[in-house]
């Protein structure tokens, strides 16, 4: 998955680092990171709350018990990133806050203002990017176009959350054209808000199909599950 990606990245002429890989581990076991973590990824992404913190508690354990072993390829100073980026209700915010190093799932202010005030003392900023909805349709997740602005700036206001940027799920769609034209909206929203005064540097597009689509118009991160780990089993 790295070589796709420094490969669809050169071909956009776009620096080779620019594009980091979220490795969507949702519905896959402790064992599954490890390997991967092994390999040299660093940040997974999670989309329910019981599953991630019991994969963190597994993975944790893992990893002591790796690095006790002397098993090779895991740097004992390398730090795990965990991303939340499933639908996040409001009794669920504390969790969130205290165990994950990103959200990307946020789309109201009453949300990222629990996060902000729930977020501890002794644990750095939370990272977050802010869900919009560049397609428009009545069911999907995410802020309007519209009210983007303001939200932004409620949020990058908020003490507790570094706004970064943001991140979108377009419809999806086979056709690499309307896939591009989906991306293309949301990076222009991106440099409104730049252009507005906000410090943003994160665009969080792209999944397992359509990742060169994403990356060809500016992703940052690209959310990739099944193209690593294979087919999810929800049974
Ligand atoms: C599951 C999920 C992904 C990964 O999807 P794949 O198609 O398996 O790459 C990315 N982003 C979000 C928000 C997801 O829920």
């Amino acid at each position: 998955m790295h070589e796709t990606i420094r490969r669809v990245t050169s071909g956009a002429s776009r620096p080779i680092d620019s594009v980091a890989l979220l490795a969507v581990s949702k519905t896959f076991g402790a064992e599954a990171v490890l390997e991967a973590i092994t390999a040299g990824q660093s940040a997974f992404g999670e989309n329910y709350l019981q599953e991630a913190l019991e994969k963190m508690r597994a993975v944790d354990a893992g990893l002591d018990a790796g690095l006790d072993a002397g098993v090779g390829g895991i740097n004992r100073a390398a730090h795990i990133e965990w991303h939340f980026i499933g639908p996040i209700q409001s009794n669920k915010t504390r969790p969130i806050a205290e165990h994950f190093d990103w959200v990307h799932t946020i789309e109201r202010e009453k949300i990222a203002q629990r996060l902000s005030d729930q977020r501890p003392p002794n644990l750095p900023p939370l990272n977050v990017c802010l869900q919009v909805n560049i397609s428009g349709e009545a069911t999907k997740s995410g802020v309007s176009p519209e009210n983007a602005l303001a939200v932004a700036h409620a949020i990058a206001a908020m003490p507790r959350l570094t706004l970064r940027g943001l991140m979108a799920i377009p419809e999806p769609t086979a056709d690499s054209v309307l896939q591009r034209a989906a991306f293309r909206q949301v990076k222009a929203l991106f440099v409104q808000l730049q252009e507005s005064g906000l410090s943003l540097d994160t665009l969080s597009m792209g999944m397992s199909a359509d990742l060169e689509a994403a990356i060809a118009e500016g992703a940052t991160i690209v959310r990739i599950g099944s193209a690593i780990f294979g087919q999810r089993d929800y049974s």
